[in-house]
């Protein structure tokens, strides 16, 4: 996404934008602790560390006066998903909103990294260190707004609940527990995602565009296996496993699954194109006005950071087959990585690969749970607010609706029946982007915006009736 909007950075050069952050110095020094003390406890995945993560988070929103009644931490293993609930008035009628964000870290190996990932250090305006972006600047940030939205008194006209998982870089036990076994509990009509969406900012500082993802591709790895009774390599036999293997691989790679649009792909496109211009944006203009344009589809198809939002893909990843040199191989196997377009089933993507392939002495097996996960419809509610809120500090910028390719809790929020919508704080460049990678950090300038950010929307969605 970032990427794709690097395009347009000329045009970017033509929004003025910047206003006085309503966040004060003490916010900000807020916020830097709490991100700098979540930063110090290693969540990587088998540390046992997110439950004290979630411990101290407790015990900040205690002071700042949530009670035990309003925090809920939810153990399972070594990790723990947290429920904080900002109780409203009622008044609304409706049920809470969600606001998401997870505590667990990727992990990261100290003698790899310049500085020691665990200690949030500061340097030339950013601040280092693992989870400083993905995804301690969430909830930092989140916790934060809930603490300045308390010492200001405000009452909310409906539920306003933190949903912060504990494993959304791992096995997501914690978002599947949340989402399905604490459902009714959390009682949210919706959830706003701090892990994805954001504002993508030119190699000059000027802001692109502002992105809210709206729905997530289904992550579906399949494993094909050609088998064969094998033998001798002097005595070759006809059948063999990797020819059978390398010629079902060759009709996979001949195959084209049919474009598709949704209402988030048909505006990103739409939106995108005049923005884009040339080739790439007429291509994107056109398909929004007709997907069964197929020189539209071809020239976006050819493009690595497009062809993902027009359709489904497959395509083969990992290949092992054969025991020695001198013998017939006795299998074969295929890994082939699906992302699917939402309103379609990993089932149902295997079942065209198979017809696809036609052969049925080929055993294949879905990696995963390929948990598949429905678009959220673009709200007017949710849209407006986002766009109040990123027009408060950026007048007038593009707001971009995107499906993502990537797999974050939304997968599994959206299954589980919650419209989720990412739309972080963060406003950034794409080359700072070093999320999972070595040296990851965050520009100490998108604290600021990023609780505006924050406060901006729950008062407004939470003083709505
Ligand atoms: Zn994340």
């Amino acid at each position: 996404m970032y990427k794709s909007l690097m395009h347009t950075a000329a045009v970017a050069a033509l929004l003025i934008g910047g206003s006085a952050h309503a966040a004060s110095d003490a916010d900000i020094a807020k916020t830097r602790e709490i991100l700098g003390t979540a930063v110090s406890f290693e969540t990587s995945k088998g540390l046992g560390n997110v439950p004290k993560l979630a411990a101290y988070l407790a015990g900040e929103l205690k002071k700042g006066g949530f009670t035990d009644e309003d925090i809920a931490i939810i153990p399972m293993g070594e990790t723990a998903g947290m429920i904080v609930r900002y109780k409203g008035d009622g008044s609304s009628g409706k049920k809470g909103i969600g606001f998401a964000a997870h505590m667990d870290v990727v992990e990261a190996d100290p003698k790899d990294w310049e500085r020691e990932p665990f200690t949030m250090v500061e340097e030339d305006g950013y601040l280092f260190g693992r989870g400083v972006l993905d995804c301690k600047f969430g909830v930092s940030t989140l916790v934060a707004t809930f603490l300045k939205l308390k010492a200001e008194g405000f009452v909310p006209t409906r539920d306003l609940v933190l949903v912060f998982t504990g494993d959304e870089e791992s096995g997501m036990e914690t978002t599947k527990a949340l989402s399905y076994d604490y459902h009714d509990k959390i009682d949210i009509e919706y959830i706003l995602n701090s892990d994805a969406g954001g504002a993508a900012l030119a190699p000059d500082g000027t802001p692109v565009a502002y992105a809210i993802q709206a729905a997530e591709k289904t992550y579906a790895s399949f494993e094909m296996t050609v088998t064969n009774p094998g033998g001798h390599s002097s005595r070759p036999r006809k059948d063999n496993a990797i020819y059978d293997l390398a010629t079902a691989l060759k009709k996979i790679e001949a195959f084209e699954f049919p474009a598709e649009v949704n209402e988030i792909t048909t505006r990103y496109f739409a939106t995108l194109g005049p923005i884009v211009g040339g080739e790439t944006g007429a291509a994107m203009t056109a398909f929004a006005k007709n997907p069964k344009d197929k020189k539209a589809l071809g020239i976006l198809r050819a493009s690595p950071e497009y062809v993902g939002t027009t359709g489904t893909t497959c395509i083969a990843t990992m290949l092992k087959g054969g025991h020695a040199e001198n013998a017939l191989p006795q299998a074969a196997t295929a890994t082939i990585n699906c992302r699917i377009f939402p309103g379609t089933k990993a089932e149902e993507t295997l079942a065209t690969l198979k017809g696809v392939v036609g052969n049925d002495a080929i055993e294949w097996k879905l990696l995963g749970d390929g948990t598949a996960s429905p678009a959220s419809p673009l709200r007017d509610d949710v849209v407006d607010a986002v766009t109040a809120s990123v027009h408060a500090a950026y007048p007038g910028l593009t707001i971009l609706p995107q499906m993502e390719s990537g797999g974050t809790d939304g997968k599994h929020y959206r299954a589980s029946g919650w419209p989720t919508y990412g739309i972080s704080g963060i406003y950034m460049k794409m080359s700072d982007m070093f999320a999972h990678g070595l040296n990851e950090r965050l520009p100490v300038a998108t604290i600021p915006l990023a609780l505006d950010h924050w406060h901006h929307l729950m008062t407004n969605l939470g003083s709505q009736k």
